[in-house]
């Protein structure tokens, strides 16, 4: 380790206190996306408390601020993300909620980042400025919860990091980091790993319509929109081998339930899915084709379907170079033994940093720490050190690494990328190509029906 790198392990080993209690707190008061005032007001004051100011995003969770090295250069931009899930099977659940994809253990690294970044010389050396960001909603869930507040017009978008480009909260910055939590497994002792990049996302519902009447008496008055529904996925899961490994498309729906009883034929059920993949274009294209089996099922039980599909994460590329230089500071504070990075390894989960990389260079690594399985009812953190403690100092070494010596690294990095998108608004732009509201098949007074599952 430089002189330097030991210095960041110091500043941020006298944040340990701190650092070990936001994890506890976060942990013991998860909210999901868009609703996690919680964890927003314990962070906002403690960044308070050290001095920052804070632009807040106001009607959504969620802050920056900007730590100046008073010198000329790049702005790059570090994030924690608030949000937890869903699972009330976690026996840690509070109201059905819990943070078992470890985000609140990056906002605990977060404070520890914010605080080093506060000590005697942390910024002697580095030029630019440093953007930290807590951000909501990385989970694509409760989509209809979500829905409602675009249409009350308080986000335009599903997911924290795309509202905050939207936002303009990003216009400025060059570059973007992030370090996520994981759970090493057995036999598979690591503090850091790293692939190339994972799946884009959208974000659909179904709604099959029927008619009710009576279950026993009656049935021939119903049409059964659970029968049309279940029809629907039987046809989505033949269209499976159609699919190619290039695209790593995954498509699964769950069953949403419906608004009724047993002796009643269902007039409705909801389906909520994404499709995945590889390529925006394997998403729309392998979209299309669910769409027009789904809006087939409808028909053959003379069933109505309406689709509704948001853009949900572009696909995540890391930055090459980036992420070479990410691998190089982790081996520093850890040992080469200790790191993973993979530059062919590809996953099929999803993140809206993903929309970050279609416009500026970025990675999002993982620092081990956590045990069970992510998204699961057994996940826990079992060492805060490794991964909130790791995290900050890591991410303090990559800032270290890319803004000191006049930035010459992050001006390299910068220089080479070559975005997807010209701007953020020509990439959102392209993403709302992904919105529609079609109800699918519309039937005449004979019986003859109209399909249109497209744009
Ligand atoms: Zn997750
Ligand atoms: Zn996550």
């Amino acid at each position: 380790m430089t002189d330097r790198q030991q210095l960041i392990v110091k500043n941020v080993d006298a944040y340990k206190q701190q650092i070990a209690e936001a994890e506890r707190w976060i942990w013991e008061h998860p909210q999901t996306g868009f609703t996690e005032w919680e964890a927003h007001g314990y962070l906002a004051e403690k960044f308070q408390e050290m001095g920052y100011e804070l632009v807040m995003a106001g009607n959504i969770p969620g802050f920056y601020t900007d730590v100046e090295t008073g010198k000329p250069g790049p702005k790059l931009c570090i994030m924690g993300e608030l949000d937890a899930l869903d699972i009330a099977g976690h026996p840690e659940s509070v109201n059905g909620m819990t943070h078992c994809c470890g985000h609140h253990a990056q906002c605990a690294a977060m404070l520890g980042i914010a605080g080093a970044l506060k000590e005697p010389g942390a910024l002697d050396g580095l030029c630019g400025t440093i953007r930290l960001m807590i951000v909501p909603a990385e989970e694509m869930i409760q989509l209809e919860f979500r829905e409602n507040l675009r249409k009350e017009g308080v986000i335009s978008y599903m997911g924290g990091k795309v509202e905050f480009m939207h936002r303009g909260f990003f216009d400025d910055i060059d570059i973007a980091m992030m370090v996520h939590g994981t759970a090493a497994g057995e036999g598979e002792p690591y503090d850091f790993r790293c692939g190339i990049g994972n799946n884009g996302c959208m974000a659909k519902t179904i709604r099959f319509k029927g008619k009710s009447a009576h279950a026993g008496g009656a049935p021939h008055l119903g049409v059964n929109a659970q029968y049309a529904a279940m029809l629907g996925l039987q046809a989505c899961n033949d269209l499976r081998e159609t699919l190619q490994e290039k695209d790593t498309v995954r498509f699964h729906p769950i069953m949403m339930g419906v608004n009724c009883a047993v002796n009643i034929i269902p007039d409705e059920m909801k389906i909520e899915s994404y499709v995945r993949g590889r390529t925006l274009e394997a998403m729309k294209r392998e979209n299309k084709k669910f769409n027009r089996a789904l809006a087939g099922a409808a028909l053959a039980m003379g069933a109505g379907v309406e689709l509704c599909d948001r853009p949900g994460y572009s696909p995540e590329n890391h930055d090459k170079a980036f992420m070479e230089l990410a691998e190089q500071c982790c081996k520093d504070l850890v040992g080469a033994d200790r790191v993973r990075f993979d530059y062919n390894g590809w996953s099929t989960g999803s993140s809206d940093f993903g929309d970050l990389t279609c416009v500026m260079p970025g990675v999002q690594f993982y620092a081990a720490g956590a045990a069970g399985v992510g998204h699961g009812i057994d996940y826990r953190i079992i060492s805060v050190d490794r991964i909130c403690g790791n995290s900050a100092k890591a991410q303090l070494f990559v800032t270290e690494e890319l803004l000191s010596n006049d930035a010459a690294k992050a001006k390299e990095i910068i220089a080479n990328y070559e975005p997807q998108f010209g701007s953020i608004r020509e990439y959102l732009d392209a993403i709302d190509e992904l919105t529609l509201d079609k109800d699918a098949v519309v039937y005449d007074e004979n019986g003859n029906a109209t399909i249109d599952f497209q744009k």
